[in-house]
């Protein structure tokens, strides 16, 4: 099948009777008659659920679903993309090791590998990916490698394919977060990445209505990042599985959508006034030009950012200009929104810090929706007009 019919129909068997749309089991433990009967199920030698945090209908549909579009073999929904994050490293490397990781991670990973993994022994390695003499020189003694298909703000793509490569010759698991990308648009297990994960709170829900996570490798690695997570009851709902389930049966158009109408507002957005600079992997100007047309042949997403002349200012006078776009600190939703990296994803780093990332006061970060390319780009002509 192809992506676009696996997204429809993926995590699900039906059988004569079998409601089209998913029921929601909200049920935190369900009844047996049969001790051996339970123990067999709690053992996972038969198919069945027993307790809410353990496992689900509506999780393991989702678990299913995302694993068939990344191409792995076992998927596991999380409270959150953190809490995916999380299960996922300690699966990867449940003892202290060396993580070299991308330099412009999101803040939150950031802080997780800060403040939860180096005071418990880890050391970080924090890299730029995208030079791949760096990659070659940071994987040697390193037992984590992680690394985000598009970085946040500037939406550069690293080399995923050359970096798993140089991971697998070195013995180092390779952990990909492909939030920004989603498995429409590239499947980082196909070119030999170890594990994926998402912040489903994004494109895979889609519809900035859920938090969530899932994370999908091989099934070795996902029984580690199960156990984990049950443990920790950082376990996805069955809510926000179910929901999250619906916003994935859409993610095909959505992502298609998404990508058109962020490389058209990136190309209108070069012509605006007071518009310095404008950040978008296809963009002739952007470094990551070639390695995303080769990775990403469909389109990266909805996901850019530009230089605004002015600083805080300038992009206060946007926002209160703006009549359709909104300001929010997420992304990935069907709305057009921008956040401003400054104070969201960017806050807990130092002014200088920032600078050497490229991040300044007059960045911005767009996430562009499904709404119609024209609309979207009279917003901000209207918005940034003298
Ligand atoms: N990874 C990326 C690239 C993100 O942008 C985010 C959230 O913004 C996360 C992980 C964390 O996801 P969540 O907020 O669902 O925990």
């Amino acid at each position: 099948m192809k992506q676009a019919s696996r997204t429809v129909h993926a995590g699900r068997e039906l059988v004569a009777r079998s409601p089209l749309a998913p029921d929601l089991s909200p049920a935190a433990v369900h009844v047996y008659t049969d001790l051996e009967d339970y123990d067999a199920v709690a053992r996972g030698e038969r198919p069945g659920h027993y307790y809410g945090r353990n496992s689900n209908s509506n999780r393991a549909m989702l678990e299913r679903a995302v694993a068939d579009l990344e191409g792995g073999e076992e998927g596991v929904a999380t409270a959150s993309g953190m809490a995916a994050l999380y299960v996922a490293m300690l699966a990867l490397a449940p003892k202290p090791v060396t993580i070299v990781a991308t330099r412009e991670l999101y803040g939150g990973t950031l802080a997780l590998i800060r403040q939860d993994l180096e005071p418990a022994g880890y050391e970080a390695n924090f890299i730029d990916m995208t030079d791949l003499d760096a990659v070659r020189r940071g994987m040697d003694g390193a037992g984590l490698a992680l690394v985000e298909t598009i970085t946040n703000p500037l939406c550069r793509v690293p080399d995923v394919e050359v970096i798993a490569a140089v991971a697998r010759d070195r013995g180092v698991p390779l952990l990909v977060d492909n939030t920004f990308a989603s498995p429409i648009l590239f499947r980082p297990l196909e070119v030999g990445a170890t594990a994926v994960m998402h912040s489903a709170t994004k494109y895979i829900g889609g519809h900035s209505d859920l938090i969530a996570g899932v994370v999908v490798g091989t099934a070795e690695a996902m029984s580690a990042a199960r156990a984990r997570s049950v443990r920790t009851g950082s376990t996805l709902g069955p809510f926000e599985a179910w929901l999250a389930l619906r916003g994935l049966r859409t993610l095909e158009v959505r992502m298609r959508r998404h990508s058109d109408n962020a490389i058209a507002v990136a190309r209108a957005l070069q012509g605006m006034p007071g518009v310095a600079r404008v950040h978008h992997p296809w963009l002739p100007g952007s470094v990551s030009h070639d390695v995303a047309h080769r990775l990403m042949p469909e389109g990266t997403g909805g996901m850019l950012a530009f230089d605004l002349n002015g600083g805080r200012e300038a992009v206060q006078r946007m926002l209160s200009r703006f009549q359709m776009v909104r300001f929010a600190a997420s992304l990935g939703g069907i709305e057009t929104t921008v956040s401003y990296p400054e104070i969201t994803s960017h806050r807990a780093l130092s002014p200088q810090e920032r600078a050497e990332l490229g991040v300044g006061s007059g960045t911005v970060r767009v996430s562009v929706g499904i709404e119609a390319a024209e609309d979207i780009v009279a917003d901000f002509a209207h918005a940034l007009s003298e």
